[in-house]
């Protein structure tokens, strides 16, 4: 039996644990209803596992290390703080809603480890998994490498999904290298003096200093960057508190993002953006503080893992459904900690539209977004059977 019908098989039970995860949502990195849930199903099927430090992630072991390598496949389990407004009968009853997708994240995991537990025997090597808490804050990624995820067994390389409920048709969408981007998110404090309007001499303008520093940063990407290995940043929030029509405030915060598709000018930002706000303070007599709030990395699939994961996805979903190479997307993903320590990955998306009655499909994080629950089939088939050939292709 092909795992696309072994899928079909516990497509019930994935639905309803995925709505149960969907209706009780949960953020950050205290998951406690959901891991709950999760270890319950591992359990029914005696799939062994702990939890990673003293983390909320779930991570274990299927297969056998002397077999061959050790495959890492990944999911998050955490939703966003949004309203639901897609009137489901299971929508978020919360103030938080699923609307990225976790919830069919961790249910397709779930899956794929009880299709391959069942094969175990037949493993050509070793199974890690991870569910991940905190993925939305971008610091999970961090957290799952600082508690040991890539030690005790040390994967050999990683795989992960993501859903694309925005697509055309159901399928399997992937990046054959360059993924998502590099997403580091700032915080800047801009501390001047305060002033009357019309006597600006006898203070230290942080509005004026600000503008300077939005510059400057801007000069960094069109200045020190090639333009085919480009990055944007963006000064989402900047606030003048205390200031007025005719008052030069005390301070001004700034809160920004930089992405990129590449490691090198993502890095060249990093360094570069905390220097152009300290000197630029400076020049202007003004104290600043400059805060990194995350910084993942660019996440970067490895051509031929990519090839074997599309291979996979034709071999076991057949011609029902689209899969095809995808351009980069300009969203950014913290299983990128872990996929850049790794030698090789491949995170993809599973592209699962359900159009309303107006024919309407809507992006992660919109607050109407629905999921195609058929990406619950689609989805782990693609995951076991790229596993299964993974392995087999490094057995010893
Ligand atoms: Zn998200
Ligand atoms: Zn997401």
């Amino acid at each position: 039996m092909s795992y696309l019908e072994k899928a079909k098989r516990f497509f019930n039970e994935a639905q309803a644990v995925r709505r149960q995860i969907h209706e009780n949502p949960e953020i950050g990195f205290k998951l406690p209803q959901t891991i709950k849930l999760i270890k319950q199903k591992l359990d029914e099927h005696n799939i062994s596992y702990s939890h990673l430090g003293d983390t909320d992630a779930i991570v274990g072991t299927l297969g056998d290390a002397k077999k061959g390598k050790t495959l890492l496949l990944r999911a998050d389990m955490d939703a966003i703080p949004m309203l639901e407004e897609a009137g489901l009968e299971f929508s978020s009853k919360k103030d938080c809603a699923h609307l990225c997708g976790h919830d069919m994240h961790a249910t397709s995991l779930l899956v794929a480890l009880i299709m391959l537990k069942e094969d175990e025997d037949k493993l050509n090597g070793q199974i890690k998994f991870l569910f991940q808490p905190a993925e939305e804050t971008l610091n999970g990624g961090k957290l799952m490498l600082e508690s040991g995820i890539l030690e005790n067994p040390k994967p050999d390389a990683g795989m992960a999904i993501h859903m694309w409920p925005s697509g055309e048709k159901l399928g399997i969408l992937i990046n054959k290298q360059e993924a998502l981007c590099s997403a580091l998110n700032f915080k800047i404090e801009i501390e001047g003096k305060g002033a009357h309007g019309a006597l600006p001499y006898t203070g230290i303008d942080p509005v004026f200093v600000a503008s300077q520093i939005i510059n400057g940063a801007n000069a960094i990407l069109s200045r020190e960057l090639p333009s085919n290995r480009g990055a944007s940043i963006s000064m989402g929030y900047i606030n003048a508190l205390g200031g007025a029509i005719n008052i030069i405030p005390p301070k001004v915060y700034i809160e920004g993002t930089s992405r990129s598709l590449y490691g090198d000018s993502a890095q060249l930002v990093a360094e570069r953006l905390p220097e152009i706000v300290e000197h630029i303070g400076k020049a202007f007599r003004a104290k600043t503080k400059y805060e990194v709030v995350a910084n993942a990395p660019a996440l970067t699939n490895t051509p031929a893992m990519s090839a074997l994961v599309k291979e996979s996805a034709e071999q076991v979903l057949g011609d029902n459904y689209e899969i095809k190479y995808i351009e980069p997307a300009l969203a950014s993903e913290d299983y990128a900690y872990i996929a850049s320590e790794l030698p090789e990955s491949c995170y993809f998306f599973v592209s699962c539209p359900l159009p309303d009655k107006d024919g309407n499909v809507f992006a992660v994080h919109h607050p109407k977004v629905v999921f195609n629950e058929e990406a619950l089939i689609i989805g782990p088939a693609t995951m076991a059977q790229a596993a299964v050939n993974w392995l087999n292709k490094h057995s010893l």
